[in-house]
């Protein structure tokens, strides 16, 4: 990178990297009276929290625990860390009562109730929504707070391309600012860092997610040995609005499923239940393609009543609309799509990495509570309950850590490769690892039939 050249060192108590929800809260949660950095590798409204469309799951009452407990772990193959499906379930309610506290606008019944829908996999209705734009409604707030604080600065097309480190201890990163007319490189010096990267759709042809989310926060775990887990867990989404355009596919949310939206073959017919888990409707629609021959199969709405589509999913409304299809009348050619990432940077309940002054949050790391797979709308939750536990966990050790500046700055010195070949080797290494570990499952499945 002729982007060698260092313009800018920074130091401060905490660096943020991402502004979804995951960075968003993390910062919302930490003291007042920390300096706090927070860094986003596009603009401030490019990110998947925004997309999300379906809601956030929440506890209805105590009543619904081990239902809500059992949909999530079966959803996950019972691969799920037990501990952290319980930690993500019981703070639930207070993660929610945070949002309505910032304002966010959940939908709510005549008698000012909120309202809950469903979604696949779910036994019952718990899932609190904002129309079909729910991430939007949740993330915009939650930016909206952090802009009004004063610890908090934000730096906007700023991409991590390294962190430093010495002796498992992380002290900072190293970015490069790309939209100025010379691309360059500031470093962050910070006690703690916070990885809040996001997922790893922008790796795929075809995906759900923004391209620039390309999961470099596992790059950067396996050049500096900090440990991953499940990486080769990746959820494709049944339902994107099949396009021959490139670029990212647009959802069709699961609670158009929830709702009675049906799957048709060639023929008319129908050929799976909608509300089995993801990865089951995903994979009958791959093979109900490859029977009818056809680059997708169909989902009508044609159970659901006019009133509901337009109140409840009034942006796919439109998004289709403007494709050439209107929902209300006809059915809406659909395919499977990456959509989301269960594993990633290995995390404990605090959502600390196994590097010192390392914490990863959100879709980027991994606490265990998908397991194999996620149960649809656990996402957003996950990420805020778990942002909160590292905020804390960070403010309670925060005298504790260390601080290493000119450590920092000398890193800046060291060669980094030109970028375009930087994110092709990230993109190299990722996917073998993907490989490495997908192959250790499978192995340990075959054990586990032989025993
Ligand atoms: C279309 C769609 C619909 C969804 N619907 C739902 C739903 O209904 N319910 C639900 O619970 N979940 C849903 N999800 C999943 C959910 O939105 C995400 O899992 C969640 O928002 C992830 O939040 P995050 O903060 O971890 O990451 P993101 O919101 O993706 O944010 C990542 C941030 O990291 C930044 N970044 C990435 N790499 C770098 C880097 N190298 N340097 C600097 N910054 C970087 C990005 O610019 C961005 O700011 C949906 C996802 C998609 C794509």
């Amino acid at each position: 990178m002729n982007e060698n050249k260092v313009k800018l060192h920074i130091n401060t108590d905490i660096v943020i990297v991402g502004t979804g929800v995951g960075g968003l809260f993390t910062a919302l949660n930490l003291p007042r009276d920390k300096q706090i950095v927070m860094i986003t590798k596009a603009d401030l409204e490019s990110s998947d929290s925004f997309l999300a469309q379906g809601g956030i799951c929440v506890l209805k009452n105590e009543d619904d625990y081990d239902s809500y407990f059992e949909d999530t772990m079966r959803a996950g193959h019972y691969e799920n860390r037990k501990e952290s499906v319980d930690i993500m379930i019981r703070s639930s309610r207070e993660i929610i009562d945070d949002l309505i506290g910032y304002g966010v606008d959940f939908e709510r019944d005549d008698n000012g109730h909120l309202r809950f829908t469903r979604e696949g996999a779910h036994s019952t209705p718990r899932i609190l929504f904002h129309e079909d734009i729910t991430g939007k409604e949740i993330t915009s707030k939650l930016l909206a707070q952090v802009q009004k604080l004063p610890n908090v600065t934000i730096l906007e097309n700023t991409e991590m391309v390294d962190i430093v480190e010495q002796d498992n201890v992380c002290y900072g990163i190293v970015c490069r600012v790309s939209k100025e007319a010379m691309p360059h490189l500031i470093t962050i010096s910070a006690k703690d860092t916070v990885w809040a990267c996001g997922g790893i759709g922008g790796l795929y042809t075809h995906s759900t997610n923004f391209p620039h989310l390309t999961g470099d926060a596992l790059a950067l775990s396996l050049r500096h040995h900090i440990k991953l887990e499940n990486i080769d867990y990746i959820q494709i989404h049944p339902t994107t609005l099949y396009s021959e355009k490139p670029g990212r596919r647009f959802l069709i949310s699961e609670s158009v499923r929830g709702e009675g939206a049906i799957l048709l073959n060639r023929k008319g017919e129908r050929f799976v239940d909608e509300l089995l888990p993801r990865d089951v409707v995903a994979r009958a629609i791959y093979e109900q393609m490859e029977k009818d021959d056809m680059p997708y199969v169909h989902l009508s709405l044609e159970n659901i009543d006019k009133k509901t589509i337009m109140e409840h999913f009034p942006n796919i409304y439109q998004h289709c609309l403007e494709e050439g299809y209107d929902i209300t009348k006809e059915s809406i050619p659909v395919v499977p799509a990456q959509h989301y990432f269960m594993g990633g940077v290995h995390v404990d309940c605090n959502s600390k990495t196994s590097m010192e002054q390392l914490y990863a949050v959100g879709e980027a790391s991994c606490n265990g509570v998908h397991g194999a797979n996620r149960l649809a709308s656990n996402s957003l939750l996950e990420s805020l309950v778990f942002a909160k536990r590292a905020a804390k966990h960070i403010t309670d050790g925060f005298d504790m850590a260390e601080s290493c500046p000119k450590l920092v700055e000398a890193a800046a010195l060291r060669k980094y490769n030109g970028y375009d070949e930087l994110k092709k080797q990230y993109k190299t290494e990722i996917f073998e690892e993907i490989e490495r570990e997908k192959k250790v499952h499978e192995q340990y499945i075959n054990e586990v039939k032989c025993r």
